[in-house]
């Protein structure tokens, strides 16, 4: 930790760079986001969004340009205190969870903190918490099969804020399921954003991007359009 008294940036990238062999899949980013922000980042299919949010959620390490997250150097970690960091700090969401089949929902989010080493006992109990905050207290002992397509991704969502994570990461949260059930996910995010998490939404869906306090729009792998940042003058 820092001795400030300021809470840095939850995300700073700073001439962020990713290539996979001749091509540019990132180029150049610069991104700050504080503190219980909320926004989406808006682009065409294979412009980088993804790869700028796994390098967000450290599960990809840039080719060049430097990234802080929640004031920690992550180039200066080794690859346990990066899991640690991670662990504690992250939570992901992704388009669709594969929940295994004949998992209890309860179970399916207690084993989001395996990793914590705590008994099954104290993990159900924060599971039921997580569910309840996700709004499915009544389908804790539901099994995959039984839950529709938003409730199996809400129970995603219990799981990735199981440790309470500082930044919260969603990759096309909604691109599976209809538009009500959708609409619930994005409720769900902006109530964890009100409860003081940081939450970075990816979404093709340009109506929910324009309902978010800030978009990114990238292009072929740049920043084309950030509105959270002011625009120089006379650009
Ligand atoms: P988006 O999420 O906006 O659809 P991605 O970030 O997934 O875009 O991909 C950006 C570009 O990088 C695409 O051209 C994609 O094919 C390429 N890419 C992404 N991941 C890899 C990888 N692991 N290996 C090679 N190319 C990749
Ligand atoms: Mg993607």
């Amino acid at each position: 930790m820092k001795p400030s008294v300021v809470s840095p940036p939850v995300v700073e990238l700073a001439g962020v760079s990713k290539t996979y062999g001749e091509l540019a899949a990132l180029s150049e980013a610069d991104l700050v986001v504080q503190r219980g922000e909320m926004l989406a980042i808006v682009g065409p299919s294979g412009s980088g969004k993804s790869t700028m949010l796994n390098i967000m959620g450290t599960l990809a390490r840039p080719t060049a340009g430097t990234v802080h997250i929640d004031g920690h150097a992550v180039d200066d970690l080794s690859d346990r205190e990066l899991s640690a960091l991670r662990a504690g700090t992250i939570g992901f969401v992704f388009q669709s969870f594969h929940l295994a089949a004949g998992v209890p929902a309860l179970d399916a989010v207690a084993d989001g903190m395996l990793y914590s080493g705590r008994p099954l006992r104290v993990r159900r109990r924060q599971a039921r918490r997580a569910l309840h905050r996700v709004g499915l207290a009544h389908r804790l002992y539901n099994e995959p099969h039984q839950l529709s397509g938003g409730e199996r991704q809400r129970v995603a969502i219990a799981r990735a804020v199981l440790g309470d994570p500082a930044l919260l990461l969603a990759d096309e949260p909604t691109g599976a399921l209809d538009s009500r059930s959708g609409a619930v996910v994005m409720e769900l995010l902006h109530d964890l954003r009100r409860a003081g998490t940081t939450v970075v939404v990816i979404t093709h869906d340009r109506d929910i991007a324009a309902s978010l306090p800030r978009e990114v729009h990238i292009k072929d792998g740049r920043i084309a359009h950030d509105s959270g940042v002011l625009e120089p003058a006379g650009a």
